[in-house]
C-alpha cells in the first residue's frame, strides 16, 4: 500500500480558501473555464435590440457589468492556473522501508516530509534494511539512491573478523589498538589459548574468559570460564579475556551503546552521535568466581538478557531504570568529579581507529561494487553502527563489539528519545535532494557520451603527431584540474551542509584537530600496508592526496587559467596564432577530433552533435580493420571445458531468452552505414543542418556493433588464458586440474574447508584478484582504453567477481556444485535492469571457470608447499592434509607467495597468460 504524504506546500494549497472572484465564478457557473466559455463573453447580444431608457440604464449596467466581466475574465484567465497547479502532483523524496521493522524510521522519514514508497519500488531515494545487503544490490543502485549498509562492513561487525583484523593491527601498532580485549578465534587459535593459560598458571595468575558465537548477538550462546582448559574447541566461536573490573553504576555493571554514522568510505567520513544508551545489568556485580560465573544478570548487560529478570526496571525518564542515556551517564561522571570530556574523546579515538581498520576492506569492496563512481562522489551507502563499549575502573574504554544492525526498537521512553533524534539527524545529514535524480540522469548521459567517445579514440596510436600529443596532454591536464576543482567545491559544499545540519552528531573523521588528523592519516596508511600489502604504495599515495591535500580552490583556478592561456597561444590550433608542428593530421584520424572532454557539462547539449559525428569518424575505420577470428580448437576433457567464441558453450546452457540483446543487423549494412558516416565527415566541415540530422540511433547501433565485436575479441582472449602453476608447464597444470576433477570426491571437502573456512576475506579476494587483474589487462589491450572501470563489460565482470566472493566465498563454491547452483551466479543478471548479451554472458562464464581453476591451483600449490615443507612426498591425493590449524600455516605460506600486486603476481605465482597463439594473433 502506498502511504503517500502530501507535500506541506501542496496541502496548504489544497486547503486554501479560494479568493472571492474564483469562488464566485466557481459557484455561479460551476463549469470548467475553457476557451469556449471565454468566447461566450464576446458574443453578447447587442444594445440595438432594446429601448433607449433601458438602453441608458443598460449602458450603465453594462459598463459595470463589463468591468465586472473583465475582472471575471481576468480571474478566469488566471483561475485555471490554480487548479492546474493543484492537479500537478509535487514529486517527493521516497523512502523504501520494506526491509525494516522499526516504526521510528517511518516516523522520522515522514517528519522530514518524505513519502513512504511501495514495498517493491526500486526507484526510491532511500532504502533502509535491517539485514545486511548483498553486493549485487549495491552495484545496481543508481547514484542518487542511498542504502544503509556498506559492503565489507562485516570485517568489523562479525566478531571473528573483528578479532582477526584487530590482531593484525595490534601486532604492528600495539599502542594504538590496545582497546580491543585479547581474543582467540576457535578452533584455529585453541592451542594459542592453552599456551596463554599455561603462562598465566606459571605466573600464578588467574583470568576469566568469555566465549561468544562468532556471528552471535543479544547475548546468545555466551558463557564464562575460569579455566581456559575447559573451553571446548567449538567451531565458530571466539574467546575473549573477560574485563573483570568494570566501572559500576550504583553497584551494577553496565556498557554503553554508542551510535556512529559512516556517510562515506571513499573518502572516509565518520560521525559520532552525542547520546546513546547505558545498559545496566540487573544483579549487583561481583568479581567472577566459580560460584557466580553463570549469573548472566550479573555479567551480561544486554537488554535482551536482562529484560527477563524480575528486577529489570523500565525507566520512564532518561536517568532511571535499567536503561539510561549516555548524557545522564556523563552528568553522573561529572558529579563524581570525573573528567567525562577526556573519556568521551578517548571513546571517539577508539571508534575512529576501529573504522580505520575497516577502511581498506570497505574501500576495496565499495570500489568493486561501484567501479565507475568518481572518488569523492556522493556515496550510495551509509551505515549507522552500534558500538558496544565497556568502561573499566581506570576509565579505559574497551571495544566489545560493533553491530551493523543495532536495534531501533523503542520500548521505553529513553529508546524513543534517543533513537528518533538519531534517525532524524542521520537522514538529514544524508542530504538527499529531489534534484539528485535528474542530476544523476544527466551525469549518466554525460558519462555514456564520454565513454562512447573514448572507445573510439586511440590516443596512444603509433601515428599520432607531436602536435596532437601536446594538444591532448593540455586537454588532459585541463580535465584533471576541472575534476579537482569540482571535487574541492563539492567537499566544501558538503562540509558546509554538514556543519549546518549535523544536529547532535559530531564529525570525528576527518577530525578538525590537525595533530589528530595527521596521526589518523598515518594510521590509515599503515592499515593499507597491513591489509593490502601489494597495492599499499598506490593507496598510500592516494590517501595523502585525498586526506592531506592542501590545494585550495583558488590554486586550482590559477592552474586552470594558466592551462587555458597555454592553449590560447595556439601552438596546435590551425586557426590560432601559432602553426602546429609535425605532420598534418589526417582528416580520418580520430585524434584530430577535438575532445568533448574539454567542455563543461552545460555545454554538453551543443557538443552532442560534434561528438557523435567525431565518433562515427573515428570509430569506423578501426572497425573496418578489425576482423573476427576463428574459433579456438577443442578444449580439455573436464566438464568445465572452455567456451567457444561464437557465444555457445558445450557445458553451460545458454541463458534463457530474457535480457539477451539481439545482435545488430548484418555486417554489410553496418559497413555501408559506416562508409556513409565517413564520407560525411570527410572534409571535416558540417553545416548545422547536417549536424542536426545525425541519427542517434544509427550512431548507437554503430557503437553497439563495435562493442559487440570487442566483446567477442575479449572472449577469444579469455579463452586463451590459462592459470599458471609455478614451475610447471601448461600441460602439467592442465593435468593437475584434470586429476583434481577425477578425484573430486576426495578433494571436495578439503577444498571447501580451504576456501570457505581457512582463507580470510582478503585472501579469498586475492585469489579472485589473480583472475581480475589479468582480465583487466585483456580489456586494456582489447578495448584500448585507459579507463577500464568505465567499460560496461568490466562493470558486468565485476559483478560476477563480487558474486563469487558473496557470503564469505559461498558464491564461488556454489560454482563447483553439479546442481543448478553451479550457475546460480547468473541470477544476478536476471533481475538487473542492464541488458547482457550472449557474448558478455559467455565472457562471464569463462571468468567463473578461470576463478574455479585458480582456486584449484592455489589449493594444490598450498598442499604441495605443505608436503614439501614436511618433507613427505606430496600425494596427488593429498592424503595427510588435515583441515585443522596445521594446514593454515601451509596455506599462509603459499599465499604469501602470491604477491598481491598484479605485476609480481603475474611474474611469480599465478600468472594467467595468453598462449603463444594469442600473442601471434596480436590481440
Ligand atoms: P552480543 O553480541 O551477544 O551482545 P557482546 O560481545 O556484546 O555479545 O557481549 C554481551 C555482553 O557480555 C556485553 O554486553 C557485556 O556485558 C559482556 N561482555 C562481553 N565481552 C566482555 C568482555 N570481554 N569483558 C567483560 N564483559 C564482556
Amino acid at each position: 500500500m502506498i502511504r503517500q504524504q502530501k507535500a506541506p506546500g501542496l496541502e496548504r494549497m489544497q486547503g486554501m480558501k479560494p479568493s472571492s472572484s474564483v469562488s464566485s465564478l466557481a459557484s455561479a457557473e460551476k463549469q470548467d473555464v475553457t476557451l469556449s466559455s471565454l468566447m461566450h463573453y464576446t458574443r453578447r447580444p447587442s444594445a440595438k435590440t432594446t429601448g433607449p431608457l433601458q438602453q441608458t440604464s443598460r449602458r450603465h449596467d453594462d459598463r459595470l457589468e463589463e468591468k465586472q466581466e473583465v475582472a471575471e475574465v481576468d480571474d478566469r484567465l488566471k483561475g485555471p492556473l490554480i487548479p492546474k497547479k493543484k492537479r500537478k502532483k509535487k514529486s517527493l523524496i521516497t523512502v523504501n522501508l520494506s526491509g525494516t521493522r522499526y516504526d521510528v524510521i517511518r516516523q522520522m522519514s515522514e517528519k522530514l516530509g518524505y513519502a513512504i514508497a511501495k514495498d517493491d519500488d526500486p526507484n526510491s531515494y532511500l532504502f533502509w534494511n535491517d539485514c545486511f545487503v548483498a553486493t549485487d544490490r549495491i552495484s545496481e543502485m543508481k547514484s542518487f539512491q542511498r542504502i544503509n549498509h556498506f559492503p565489507g562492513m562485516g570485517e568489523i561487525t562479525r566478531k571473528d573478523c573483528l578479532a582477526r583484523n584487530m590482531a593484525k593491527v595490534q601486532k604492528q601498532l600495539p599502542e594504538d589498538f590496545s582497546f580491543a580485549p585479547k581474543t582467540w578465534i576457535l578452533p584455529a587459535d585453541h592451542s594459542l589459548l592453552l599456551n596463554y593459560a599455561k603462562d598465566l598458571r606459571a605466573k600464578k595468575k588467574t583470568k576469566t574468559f568469555i566465549i561468544k558465537p562468532s556471528n552471535g548477538a543479544q547475548g546468545h550462546g555466551i558463557q564464562l570460564f575460569r579455566n581456559a582448559e575447559k573451553i571446548p574447541q567449538s567451531e565458530h566461536f571466539i574467546v575473549q579475556e573477560y574485563i573483570d573490573k568494570p566501572l559500576l553504576m550504583d553497584g551494577y555493571k553496565f556498557d554503553l551503546r554508542l551510535y556512529v554514522l559512516v556517510t562515506s568510505c571513499d573518502p572516509l567520513r565518520v560521525f559520532l552521535f552525542d547520546d546513546g544508551l547505558v545498559r545496566l545489568s540487573t544483579e549487583k556485580y561481583l568479581a567472577p568466581t566459580e560460584a557466580n560465573i553463570n549469573h548472566s544478570y550479573m555479567h551480561l548487560t544486554n537488554y535482551s538478557v536482562n529484560k527477563h529478570n524480575e528486577f529489570y526496571e523500565k525507566g520512564d525518564s532518561l536517568s532511571s531504570g535499567s536503561k539510561r542515556s549516555v548524557q545522564y551517564f556523563r552528568e553522573y561522571l561529572r558529579q563524581n568529579d570525573i573528567n567525562d570530556g577526556l573519556l568521551w574523546q578517548n571513546i571517539g579515538d577508539m571508534i575512529v581507529k576501529t573504522l580505520i581498520v575497516s577502511e581498506p576492506h570497505l574501500l576495496h569492496a565499495y570500489r568493486m561494487c561501484r567501479p565507475g563512481a568518481a572518488p569523492g562522489s556522493d556515496s550510495v551507502c551509509f551505515e549507522v553502527l552500534g558500538f558496544d563499549v565497556l568502561i573499566d575502573r581506570k576509565l579505559r574504554p574497551w571495544l566489545l563489539e560493533i553491530n551493523r544492525s543495532p536495534s531501533f526498537g523503542t520500548d521505553e521512553k529513553v529508546d524513543f528519545d534517543i533513537k528518533s533524534a538519531l534517525i532524524e539527524d542521520t537522514i538529514r545529514l544524508l542530504n538527499i535532494k529531489i534534484s539528485d535524480k535528474s542530476r544523476n540522469m544527466a551525469a549518466q548521459k554525460a558519462e555514456a557520451r564520454k565513454r562512447l567517445f573514448r572507445q573510439n579514440k586511440r590516443a596512444d596510436g603509433p601515428d599520432i603527431s607531436e602536435y596532437e600529443k601536446k594538444r591532448q596532454s593540455i586537454e588532459k591536464r585541463k580535465e584533471e584540474l576541472k575534476e579537482t576543482l569540482a571535487r574541492l567545491r563539492k567537499v566544501s559544499a558538503r562540509e558546509d551542509y554538514e556543519n549546518r545540519n549535523r544536529g547532535r552528531f559530531r564529525r570525528i573523521f576527518p577530525p578538525d584537530d590537525k595533530i589528530r588528523h595527521e596521526r589518523y592519516v598515518q594510521l590509515l596508511s599503515a592499515t593499507f600496508g597491513i591489509f593490502m600489502s601489494g597495492k599499499a604504495p598506490a593507496m598510500q599515495k592516494e590517501i595523502q592526496r585525498v586526506y592531506n591535500n592542501k590545494l585550495k580552490e583558488v590554486d586550482v583556478m590559477d592552474m586552470l587559467a594558466e592551462c587555458e592561456a597555454d592553449e590560447k597561444e595556439g601552438k596546435y590550433f590551425t586557426g590560432g596564432t601559432g602553426k602546429p608542428r609535425g605532420p598534418k593530421p589526417l582528416m580520418s584520424m580520430p585524434v584530430s577530433v577535438p575532445s568533448p572532454l574539454e567542455h563543461d557539462e552545460d555545454e554538453d547539449e551543443e557538443m552532442e552533435d560534434e561528438e557523435t559525428e567525431s565518433m562515427s569518424a573515428s570509430g569506423s575505420p578501426s572497425m573496418a580493420r578489425q576482423g573476427y577470428h576463428s574459433r579456438r580448437p577443442g578444449s580439455s576433457g573436464r566438464p568445465d571445458s572452455r567456451l567457444s567464441n561464437d557465444g555457445t558453450s558445450s557445458t553451460f546452457n545458454s541463458r534463457p531468452n530474457s535480457g539477451v540483446r539481439s545482435r545488430p543487423t548484418s555486417n554489410m549494412s553496418a559497413t555501408n552505414q559506416r562508409s556513409r558516416s565517413l564520407s560525411r565527415t570527410g572534409n571535416g566541415k558540417h553545416t548545422p543542418l547536417q549536424r542536426s540530422t545525425v541519427d542517434d540511433n544509427f550512431l548507437m547501433s554503430v557503437v553497439k556493433e563495435r562493442e559487440d565485436e570487442l566483446t567477442r575479441k575479449t572472449l577469444v582472449a579469455l579463452n586463451e588464458m590459462r592459470i599458471k602453476f609455478p614451475g610447471k608447464s601448461d600441460q602439467e597444470a592442465e593435468f593437475i586440474l584434470d586429476k583434481l576433477h577425477e578425484n573430486w570426491k576426495f578433494h571436495k571437502p578439503r577444498i571447501a574447508s580451504y576456501w570457505l573456512v581457512k582463507l580470510d576475506s582478503i585472501k579469498r579476494r586475492k585469489v579472485i584478484d589473480i583472475v581480475r587483474s589479468n582480465v583487466r589487462a585483456v580489456l586494456l589491450r582489447t578495448w584500448r582504453v585507459s579507463d577500464v572501470d568505465s567499460l560496461k563489460v568490466y562493470r558486468i565482470f565485476n559483478r560476477v567477481f563480487n558474486r563469487l566472493l558473496w557470503s564469505h566465498g559461498q558464491g564461488l563454491w556454489n560454482c563447483f556444485s553439479s546442481s543448478s547452483n553451479a550457475t546460480s551466479w547468473e541470477a544476478i543478471f536476471s533481475k538487473s535492469s542492464e541488458n547482457i548479451c550472449e557474448a558478455e554472458l559467455n565472457c562471464c562464464r569463462r571468468i567463473v571457470q578461470l576463478c574455479r581453476d585458480c582456486l584449484l591451483i592455489v589449493y594444490q600449490f598450498a598442499a604441495e608447499a605443505k608436503s614439501s615443507q614436511s618433507n613427505t612426498p606430496h600425494p596427488s591425493s593429498v592424503d595427510e592434509q588435515s583441515s585443522t590449524g596445521q594446514s593454515v600455516s601451509a596455506r599462509d605460506k603459499s599465499l604469501s607467495l602470491i604477491p598481491p600486486n598484479t605485476q609480481t603476481m603475474s611474474q611469480k605465482y599465478s600468472k594467467l597468460y595468453p598462449t603463444t597463439r594469442t600473442q601471434s594473433m596480436g590481440s
